[in-house]
C-alpha cells in the first residue's frame, strides 16, 4: 500500500510500503477520507516521519475475529488506542485513558497506525458505523473538524440562549462555528487571517474580529450589551487569545480551552471567584454522544462543504501541506484512492 512520508523541511514522498495485517478485535479499514490536522508543523520542521495522522473514515475490509464489525462496513476511525477495558473507556472517555494498547505489537503487523496512508488498523469499539445517508467525508468530520468543539458545546450546553465565543479559526475553530450554528447560538469568533475570517461569516458566525486591535475585548462587550459572552471556546492555543477568552466571558459563565499550547496567569479572585467561571479542559469527544454527533454531522451538511475547502489525493500532499503553511484553506481531505 501507499502512505505519505516526511522527508526533510518541506519535503515529503509516497512510500510504497507492506499492508497492515488484523488480527482478534483489531480490524483493518481501507481509508477513503482522511481529514488533515497539524501534521502540517512535522512538514515544516522536517521530520523525518513515516507514521502520520489520527483522523479518517473509511470501509473495514478485514474484520480479523471481531465480533462487532463486519467486512463491507463504513465506519469513521476514532484516534489513539486506549485499553477499552479501564473506567474512563467504559464510561465513553476513552480519550483519556492512560493504558495505550501497542496496535502493531498485538496484530504482528508491519504497519497500519498512520491515517495518511490506503490501510490502517484499528480497534473494532473504535470503529463507529456511519449512518448511509452520510458521506465518507462528511462523516470523517467527525474527527478533529467537528469532535473537540462539538465536545466543548455538549459539557457547556450550549444552545439557541447562547452567545458563544470562538478564539482561533483553523480547522478545528471552523468546526466549533459549525457546532455552535448548529445548536442554534449566535456566534462571534476572533482571527486575524482574513481567508478563515470570511469563511467563518459564510459559515455563520455574526461578527469576526481581529486580535490585533486593541479595542477587540471592548468590541465583544459592546455586542454583548456589555456583559460578555455567555460561553467560549478557544481554539488558537496562544496566550493572548486564552486570556482574551477569559476576560470575554461573563459573570458565571464557562469556557472550554480545546487548542494545545499556550500558558497564562489565572487569577484566582479576579478571573475565578469574583466571576465565577467554569472552566472545562477538552480533548475529544464522549463515544456516549454518538447518535448526537451523527445528527449535528447531518444538520451541519452544507455548512461542512464550506468548512472542507479543499479535497486532494494523497498523491498531492505536499501541495496540501504547502497550503496549510499558508492559512488559507479551512479543512483539506485526502483520498488515499484518488
Ligand atoms: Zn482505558
Ligand atoms: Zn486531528
Amino acid at each position: 500500500m501507499q502512505l505519505a512520508a516526511i522527508t526533510g523541511p518541506r519535503a515529503c514522498e509516497i512510500r510504497d510500503v507492506p499492508e497492515p495485517r488484523a488480527k482478534g478485535g483489531i480490524v483493518k479499514v481501507k481509508l477513503l477520507a482522511v481529514p488533515m490536522c497539524t501534521e502540517y508543523k512535522t512538514y515544516e520542521k522536517g521530520g523525518p516521519a513515516d507514521c502520520l495522522g489520527h483522523e479518517a473514515a473509511g470501509e473495514v475490509v478485514d474484520a480479523a475475529g471481531s465480533t462487532l464489525r463486519r467486512a463491507g462496513e463504513r465506519v469513521v476511525v476514532m484516534p489513539l488506542s486506549p485499553c477499552g477495558l479501564c473506567d474512563l473507556c467504559r464510561r465513553g472517555d476513552y480519550i483519556h485513558c492512560q493504558h495505550t494498547v501497542n496496535t502493531l505489537q498485538a496484530c504482528a503487523s508491519p504497519t497500519g497506525v498512520a491515517t495518511y496512508a490506503q490501510y490502517c488498523l484499528k480497534q473494532d469499539w473504535l470503529c463507529l458505523p456511519v449512518p448511509e445517508d452520510i458521506s465518507i467525508d462528511h462523516a470523517s468530520m467527525a474527527c478533529c473538524g467537528l469532535g473537540p468543539s462539538f465536545n466543548a458545546m455538549q459539557r457547556m450546553r450550549v444552545d439557541g440562549y447562547d452567545t458563544v465565543l470562538v478564539t482561533g479559526l483553523g480547522p478545528v475553530g471552523l468546526g466549533a462555528v459549525v457546532n455552535g450554528v448548529v445548536r442554534g447560538a449566535r456566534v462571534l469568533a476572533v482571527e486575524a487571517n482574513a481567508y478563515r475570517a470570511d469563511l467563518a461569516r459564510e459559515i455563520g458566525a455574526e461578527k469576526v474580529l481581529d486580535p490585533r486591535d486593541p479595542e477587540v475585548l471592548e468590541q465583544i462587550r459592546s455586542l454583548t450589551g456589555g456583559k460578555g459572552v455567555d460561553k467560549a471556546v478557544d481554539c488558537a492555543g496562544v496566550s493572548p487569545a486564552q486570556r482574551l477568552m477569559v476576560d470575554a466571558v461573563r459573570r458565571r459563565g464557562e469556557v472550554a480551552f480545546v487548542a494545545e499550547g499556550g500558558e497564562f496567569t489565572l487569577k484566582v479572585s479576579n478571573d475565578l471567584i469574583r466571576k465565577g467561571i467554569t472552566i472545562h479542559g477538552i480533548w475529544h469527544w464522549n463515544l456516549t454522544d454518538a447518535p448526537r454527533m451523527w445528527e449535528t454531522i447531518r444538520r451541519a451538511g452544507p455548512l461542512l462543504d464550506l468548512q472542507i475547502t479543499h479535497r486532494l489525493p494523497m498523491s498531492r500532499v505536499q501541495e496540501a501541506w504547502e497550503l496549510q503553511t499558508s492559512g488559507n484553506c479551512g479543512k483539506i481531505i485526502l483520498h488515499p484512492w484518488d
